[in-house]
Order: structure tokens, then sequence, then C-alpha cells
């Protein structure tokens, strides 16, 4: 989904949580190491999926004796795991970096760079910061252990950027930072081939997990007491059962909805061109699998569409649009756009503000083109200028502010069932989310945090909905 920076530091959330859970868990626990007693801390910049890489890398560094710190002055080892999506992104490590510049390998830290800018830069950040002692992409993180063995065994710098790999990322512990919801990846990389997009370049191909160790972990969650799913892949319901058993996308998705204890799925991100009637079917009779999908348009023009590489037209879309609308549950849809790409005149931009008002979405994540290194789209001529691609973004989000603020308005009066996911004390509001994943605030106690509840909406604004509750915590979290 479209987060430009999210920064998790390692404080578990809400106070109490970063819960350890027991993964694929074909290897024995590593034996005790020099790296006994030292600490670790991360900072995440990107999507959910660099999210969850940092919970697996903790988890990697915890299961190595290294314990985790609130932040990067008491820690022996600092990652930053990286983000290049967009320039803006990609620009933040270097400002991190920019703190250690004095400091160097005297001060006694190791430094890394995790994910898609240490992909992208390579060997290249040793000489642009030579106080980074570890490099590695994401298609190399089964390699973790052995380069940070080396770097325990006095190794000054190491890396890991193979790209062509056929491994998935799977740890014997998760350090996941909710408590209530974990997030699982089931596909990695991508082979499409927008021609905006960095990721098949800092992600390596894609490579599906296995259908029965993805439910072996879902029993595990459910068992460490988690009740939502996200399930993560850049592509992710391009996921193919790569064992004989061979279930479909929208089998998996119906099967991590039957795990005994599993309240709510989300899946994210789908491409238009994998979405099936299927995955509406199974959405339709399965009341874990949460009323939403997030489906990336990116253009409402065919013509912009095509010169992005996406493999479908306007019309093959709103047929996608056309199927999930025709639920028997009304399901909310959110998209990812992108204003200002290569060639696209107003006629082209007009037709995506169109879109809006014909999909009516629920939630748009929308950015300005940035042209990112090794795309297809440098070949293209990047027209349209900085403060046009800024003047488009302003009327698109404006547009979809009022459809946002009249679809939530029609909400009031209607009563939803919200899992509880924050209190803010200075408000005396609990922070719940519906199956739709709107934000719905009510007066709550700090100790609902991880309930579910059933709450009236009293009004609404464009972003999030107000209300009050209308029954008792019906689910505690065990601690
Ligand atoms: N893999 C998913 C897909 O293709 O739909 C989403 C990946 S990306 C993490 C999230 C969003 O960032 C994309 O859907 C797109 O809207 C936006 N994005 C990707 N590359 C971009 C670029 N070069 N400039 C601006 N936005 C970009």
């Amino acid at each position: 989904m479209g987060n430009d920076l999210i920064q998790i530091g390692n404080a578990p959330p809400q106070g109490g949580f970063g819960v350890e859970v027991l993964a694929a868990a074909d290897g024995a626990a590593a034996p005790a190491l020099a790296s006994a007693g030292k600490t670790f801390y991360i900072e995440t910049f990107g999507c959910q999926m660099n999210v969850h890489d940092s919970e697996k890398v903790a988890g990697v560094l915890m299961t190595r004796g290294y314990r985790p710190v609130d932040s990067h002055q008491e820690a022996d080892i600092v990652l930053y795991n990286t983000c290049s999506i967009r320039e803006k992104a990609a620009q933040k490590v270097f400002s991190r970096l920019g703190t250690f510049r004095k400091a160097g390998p005297a001060a006694g830290k190791i430094i890394g760079v995790l994910g898609c800018v240490a992909q992208q830069e390579g060997e290249r950040f040793f000489e642009r910061a030579p106080q980074v002692s570890l490099v590695c992409g994401s298609a190399s993180y089964a390699q973790l252990p052995s380069l940070l063995a080396q770097l325990e065994s006095g190794n000054r710098r190491v890396k890991g950027l193979a790209l062509d790999t056929e491994d998935c990322f799977e740890t014997e512990f998760t350090r996941r930072e909710n408590r209530f919801r974990a997030y699982l990846t089931i596909i990695e990389g991508c082979d499409q081939r927008c021609a905006f997009c960095v990721v098949p370049m800092t992600r390596g191909p894609e490579r599906s997990r296995s259908g029965a160790r993805i439910i072996a972990e879902c029993r595990r969650l459910v068992d460490a007491g988690y009740t939502e799913i996200q399930i993560l892949g850049q592509i992710v319901n391009a996921w193919r059962d790569p064992t004989p058993a061979r279930w479909s996308f929208a089998e998996l998705l119906a099967r991590v909805a039957e795990v005994p204890g599993v309240r709510r799925v989300r899946f994210t991100t789908s491409h238009p061109r994998y979405f099936t009637p299927e995955i509406v079917a199974a959405v339709d009779s399965h009341p874990a699998l949460c009323d939403q999908i997030h489906l990336p348009v990116q253009s409402g023009s065919t013509e912009v569409l095509a010169r992005m590489l996406r493999g479908y037209s306007r019309e093959e879309y709103l047929e996608r649009i056309h199927y999930i609308r025709k639920a028997q549950r009304a399901i909310s849809l959110s998209t990812d756009i992108i204003v200002g790409f290569c060639g696209e005149s107003e006629k082209d931009f007009e037709q995506t503000v169109s879109l809006l008002t014909e999909v009516e979405y629920d939630q748009v994540f929308s950015f300005k083109f940035s042209p990112r290194p090794n795309t297809a789209a440098l070949e293209l001529v990047d027209t349209v200028s900085e403060e046009e691609k800024g003047r488009r973004l302003a009327v698109l989000q404006e547009a979809q502010r009022q459809i946002q603020l009249r679809r939530n308005q029609a909400l009031v009066g209607k009563t939803f069932e919200v899992l509880v996911e924050g209190y803010q004390p200075r408000l005396g509001q609990a922070v719940g989310r519906t199956t739709s994943n709107r934000v719905l605030n009510f007066p709550g106690e700090p100790g609902e945090v991880g309930c579910y509840r059933q709450v009236k909406v009293t009004s609404a604004g464009p972003n999030s909905l107000v209300g009050e509750k209308i029954d008792d915590c019906r689910l505690t979290i065990v601690d």
C-alpha cells in the first residue's frame, strides 16, 4: 500500500508488546555467541513488507543473542531498512548515516544498511558512507546469519547483494511489533516490469512460500494470541503454491480464513492483472476475510497505463471493480495513483480524476511520479514539471477528500465491529478499525486495546469516523 515513510523503532507500540513468534522452525536455535549481551536498533522506512522484514531481522539478531534497544545511541549494531520507491524515501538513509559520519568505526558500532537502497547502491555504500559495515538487499536476507557471523568474527565489511535467489526469508523467530495484527509474507520479489517501479531491481524475482508453511505459521500466530493476519506480497495475488498441492491464491485466502481463531484477514498488494472473480468469491463466502480490497490502478488513462507497462486498460481495470461491486458484501476499495507520469497530458489526468468519481474509492494513496534508477521510464521523457505534478496531486487529493467525506457520512447511524488498535490518553479515545479498514474513534479505556467492540457511528470526517460503543469487551488478548 502507499505508505511513504513508516518508521518503527524497537519500543513495542502501546507499551509491552514485541511478541516473539516461533516461525518456520526448521533448524535448531543458534548456539550462544560472542554477540550475547550486545544490543541492536533498527529503523525502517517504507512499506509493510519492509516493516515485516525488520521484524524478521530482529528475530534473527535475537536468536544470535542481541537485545533490542530504543535508540541508536544505546545500540552496538544500528540497522537502517531502506525504501527506494521514490527519491525522497531513498535519501532518508543518507541523512541518518550523516549522524555517524564523524564517529566512524572507532565509535565501536556496527552500522548496516538493508533493503531496497542497499540493493540499489550496493558496494558504493562503503565508499559513500565508510562508516557502513553491512550492506544487504532483501533478496539476500537468508544470508543474514552468515553475514552477522562474519561481522562478529571481526570482518569489517560484509555484503549480501545477490538477486538470483530462490530463497524466501524464513526465520526461526520473528519479533512482531504489534500484538494482535501479524504481518505474514507469502511471496517475495516481483516479476512485473512496471515502467516506474524499482522493486523488481531491488527485491529480486518472485518466490512463493508453500501453502502448508503459510498455514502452519497462521496456526502459530493464533496460538500466540493474534486474531488479525495481514498477508503481504509486492504482488500478493501472483502467489502460486510451489508444492504439488497447487492451491490458487483464492484457495489460500479461504484456508487462512478457516484457521480456527483467525478473526480478520487482509491482503495487500493485489495487481489488477491477477485479480480474479475467485478472489471476490472467497471474500464473499469467508466472513474472516475483511471487507477491503486494495487494487492499485496508477492512472485512469489507458494510454498512460500502456506507457507504464501495467498490462491492463482502464476498461479492464473497471471490469475488476465491477465484479468486486457485485459481491454480496459491500467491499471497501482503495488504490494507488501516480500523477505526472511521463507524457501524462491534462486530458490523461482528467481521466484519472473521472475514474475516482466512477469507482468512488474509500481511500487513495497518491504520489507524484519520481524517476527511479534502472527503470523503463528513464527511456521516456519526464514531461510534467514538478510544479504541475504538485498541482495535479492537490486537485486529485481534494476530489478524493470530497468522495471520502460523502461515503463516510453515509455511515452515520450504522454500527460496526472494530478491533481496538490503540488508545489516545489525551482525548480519552480508543482507536478502532473496521473490517473495511476505516478508523473509528470512540470514548474508551486503555485496557480495551486488542478487544473487538461494537461501535455506532455518530459523526464522520473524510479520514475517520467517531462513534460510541454499544457493548462490552468481547475478546481480550491474553498475556
Ligand atoms: N507492488 C505494488 C504494485 O505494483 O501495485 C505496489 C508497490 S509500491 C510499494 C506502492 C506504490 O508506490 C505503487 O503502487 C505506486 O503507486 C507508487 N510508486 C511506485 N513507484 C513510484 C515512482 N517511481 N514514483 C511515484 N510513485 C511510485
